[in-house]
């Protein structure tokens, strides 16, 4: 007789799948037969396994991207019918949507709720640019009579398409919608944790009708397979999203040739609560801001600049609505804090409040290891709030990617902004106050991409994302990427009735 437990591992087995990249439109296993585990976070339980690229695999992603490019009928097709497979895509995402949510949960233990957001966003990404690539187009210019300059937008090759772990299918869609909306070909890879949905999205990318070639699916290590596509010859561009660190790598590596790039990278972006602030809703925003995600977003309102006047009166609310928070069951709707992505990542967030705890700061809610009930083998961290710290220590200045927020007071605006760009980093910022005036004026002054004014979120498909100074450049999401993915031509000509001799021969 089996006992419940074993029926449990049983249908758990059952679960699990095998999961082939994708090269030339074809479901391929790694030619070593190598394999990458993927574990969910919440449990610590295999999700799947996945065949992990060599450098031979990866060299047959870019040759069937480069041959899809170069003598394939995408790039041709009329723009409407590019559109129409965006759109198609969109539609079958759409109709598979509780199983990616579903798979997005088990990869990354978030919530569900989290999830459901993400997914959404994924599938309205390729909707926005079956819609934008339609009006993307070059221009006439004013020349003197009798030349006429038009300019046309082209694609701008094989694009490397570098991921990280946080927001899997969403920053696949942000790559890939953009890129083949132009006509551009896609080498994807997705971080080895959390590779599977991004393996869907290409598979569904073929059924709507995009041409084998065109995107290309390649799982496997960043310093390996990552590194080996931004140095190849027959990449034209790379877009990375993930660390600070790697993107400098990536664009010293990318200058030898060259190539286009856009860099999504870290931040440590502030949130300014003013004393005319609705309070309840900065609260709220503010604890969106940084426990969203379990903190592990590149935008995570991670710096909070609470006014002197109200900071008691702020603190005590946030205080008590963070120790609300739930962790445990991803899938149970109540959860609001999903896990951490790995024992790796738990281990770093717990050293930063720890050696912050060391230089003096004050842990008012969290700081420690969780271990939800029934979730112990996962990777958990305690909602975290910190005050008592100032602009030299580490975790004021340095990208936790965590449940982490760090409290300070501030006098006047000129402080407030002052503090708020004392930082490497320039990607989110959140302002709160009532007064329209004064929210302009600070975040007309304020160094990062995104400024949201009274605003827990940061971006919908159409809206600019990206970041200042060391978070990166390019924007991503929105109308001006699809510039990113195309090369500009001008094209001169003279219709004059007289032959020009410009050297008067
Ligand atoms: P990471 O830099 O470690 O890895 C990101 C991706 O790069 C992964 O696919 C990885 O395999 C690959 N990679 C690693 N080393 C490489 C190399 N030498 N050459 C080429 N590729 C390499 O980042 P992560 O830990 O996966 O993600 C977290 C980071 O991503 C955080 O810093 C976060 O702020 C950032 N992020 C930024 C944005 C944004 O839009 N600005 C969005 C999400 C995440």
């Amino acid at each position: 007789m089996t006992t419940t437990r074993e029926n449990e591992i049983e249908q758990e087995n059952m679960k699990r799948e095998f999961y082939h990249m994708i090269i030339n439109g074809e479901k391929v296993k790694g030619s070593t037969g190598e394999t990458i585990k993927s574990y969910n976070p919440a449990t610590g339980e295999l999700v799947a396994e996945i065949a992990k690229a060599t450098k031979d695999d990866a060299e047959k992603a870019v040759e069937a991207a480069r041959a899809a490019f170069d003598t394939g009928k995408w790039k041709k097709f009329p723009v409407g019918r590019r559109s129409n497979v965006l759109n198609k895509i969109a539609a079958i995402m759409r109709s598979r949507f509780n199983e990616l949510v579903e798979l997005e949960v088990l990869d990354t233990g978030k919530s569900l709720h989290a999830a459901q957001g993400q997914v959404t966003q994924a599938i309205e990404d390729f909707e926005f640019y079956a819609g934008a690539i339609v009006g993307h187009r070059g221009a006439v210019n004013n020349v003197p009579g009798q030349f006429h300059n038009y300019t046309e937008k082209e694609p701008v090759g094989v694009c490397a398409q570098i991921i990280p772990w946080n927001y899997p299918l969403m920053m696949a869609a942000w790559k890939v919608a953009p890129a083949i909306a132009v006509g551009c070909s896609v080498v994807l890879k997705p971080a080895s944790l959390t590779p599977i949905t991004a393996i869907i999205l290409g598979e569904i990318c073929l059924e709507a009708g995009v041409p084998p070639g065109v995107v290309n699916v390649v799982t496997g290590s960043g310093s390996e397979i990552g590194n080996y596509l931004v140095e190849h010859h027959n990449v034209d561009k790379v877009a990375f999203t993930g660390s600070t660190p790697v993107g400098k790598d990536i664009m010293a590596s990318a200058s030898q040739s060259l190539k286009r790039i856009t860099l999504e990278l870290g931040g440590k972006s502030p949130s300014i609560v003013f004393e005319d602030a609705d309070i309840t809703s900065a609260v709220d925003g503010s604890l969106f801001g940084i426990f969203y995600n379990s903190g592990q977003s590149c935008e995570a309102r991670s710096r909070l600049y609470v006014h002197e006047s109200i900071y008691d009166e702020f603190m005590d609310l946030f205080v008590e609505k963070a120790k609300k928070l739930k962790l445990g069951d991803p899938f149970n709707k109540g959860t609001h804090v999903g896990a951490i992505i790995d024992q790796n990542q738990l281990e770093s967030i717990d050293n930063y409040v720890q050696s912050a705890q060391k230089e003096g700061a004050n842990v008012l809610v969290g700081g420690n290891i969780a271990k939800p009930e029934g979730h112990e083998n996962g990777f958990w961290y305690e909602p975290t709030i910190i005050a008592n710290v100032n602009h030299d220590m580490e975790i004021v200045k340095e990208e936790v990617f965590g449940p982490v927020v760090v409290v300070m007071k501030f006098k006047d605006e000129k402080e407030a902004i002052q503090l708020a760009n004392d930082t490497d980093f320039g990607l989110g910022s959140a302002i709160w106050s009532k007064d329209g005036a004064r929210a302009t004026r600070v975040a007309n002054q304020i160094q990062a991409g995104i400024v949201m004014i009274n605003c827990p979120f940061s971006a919908f498909p159409g809206t600019p994302f990206g970041g200042y100074k060391q978070s990166g450049f390019g924007r991503e999401l929105c109308i001006e990427t699809l510039d990113l993915y195309s090369e500009t031509k001008s094209i001169l000509s003279y219709y004059g009735s007289r032959p020009l001799n410009p050297f008067g021969l």
